[in-house]
């Protein structure tokens, strides 16, 4: 692959046929030759695809090209080549899985009575003027916050999107309500839905990172507020924004700085858990903290 490109973006925007559009996007990456996924919801379209960069180009002109995808906002990052294992397209419930698929409204402007929408440079200005005050919420899995976050961020206890309700039902965030709140993922889909949620559960002032953890990355590199690594989903696991990034997350076996994630080695967990290139190479600790905890069956059985 001469130029291996990866493209991320979503569209909030009512689509009467889904299968339809599940149809032509899916004839159309394929024949393009595109990995990843797409998927498809009667509120828009999720997509992240990998490819050369003639053929994702000539993918992001043709989807654009279908009116309510026109106002797109395409991010790019490159990409190894090879960085999706197949292609998948599918219709689902929701873009994203809160599990709330009937509190979210969508018209042709978006999603409705969500957070403020800001771009890095509204972020830094709103820094500038209320940095005392302003909280960083982390809109993504716990655990992909372990390698970047923003300063001082909250994570909430999530191991999928799914957990999000329980999360900020729970009163442990009951301080932030009259707080202005930034609302931060990947590429700022998550936030999307996240930050409607939390309006409608008394959050009176909360805001959406535009363009995600990606856009701000682009824009401000390490020199801001974000510190470390950003995890994605796919053959890279994790991209870092220009030099000089040092991952906050730290290797289970020796403690050092790492954005290495590794499966455990029990087949009943393959959790993901952060272990360095060394320790990997040295075979150092091929489990989970959980599962070392926790003794094998066999040896809990012969001891
Ligand atoms: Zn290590
Ligand atoms: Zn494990």
């Amino acid at each position: 692959m001469a130029t291996p490109k990866i493209v991320l973006f979503y569209v909030f925007t009512p689509l009467p046929d889904p299968e339809a559009v599940r149809l032509w996007q899916h004839t159309l990456a394929e024949s393009l030759g595109l990995k990843g996924r797409v998927i498809i919801s009667e509120h828009g379209i999720n997509a992240t695809l990998g490819g050369d960069i003639g053929e994702v180009k000539a993918y992001v002109r043709a989807t654009k090209s279908y009116e309510p995808f026109r106002g797109a906002d395409i991010k790019w990052s490159n990409g190894q080549g090879d960085d999706f294992p197949r292609l998948s397209v599918k219709v689902r419930p929701e873009l994203v899985t809160f599990g709330t698929d009937d509190e979210i409204t969508v018209t042709a402007d978006g999603v409705q009575g969500g957070g403020t929408h800001l771009k890095p440079g509204a972020l830094h200005k709103l820094m500038d003027e209320r940095g005392d005050e302003v909280v960083f919420f982390d809109g993504r899995n716990a655990m992909e916050a372990q390698i970047g976050k923003f300063r001082d961020a909250i994570v909430p206890d999530t191991e999928t999107t799914r957990d999000f309700i329980a999360e900020i039902e729970s009163g442990k965030y009951d301080d932030l309500k009259d707080k202005p709140v930034v609302t931060y993922c990947t590429g700022g889909i998550r936030c999307e839905v996240l930050s409607v949620l939390m309006r409608n559960r008394g959050f009176n002032e909360v805001y959406q990172l535009d363009g995600g953890i990606v856009r701000y990355g682009e824009t401000f590199g390490n020199s801001g507020y974000w510190d470390g690594s950003l995890y994605v989903f796919d053959k890279r696991m994790h991209v870092e924004f220009g030099a000089g990034a040092e991952s906050i997350g730290r290797c289970v076996a020796c403690g050092e700085s790492t954005p290495e994630f590794v499966n455990c080695a029990d087949l009943a967990c393959r959790k993901l858990y952060l272990r360095c290139a060394e320790c990997t190479a040295a075979g150092r600790q091929p489990r989970c903290t959980e599962c070392v905890a926790a003794p094998y069956p066999a040896e809990a059985a012969a001891g």
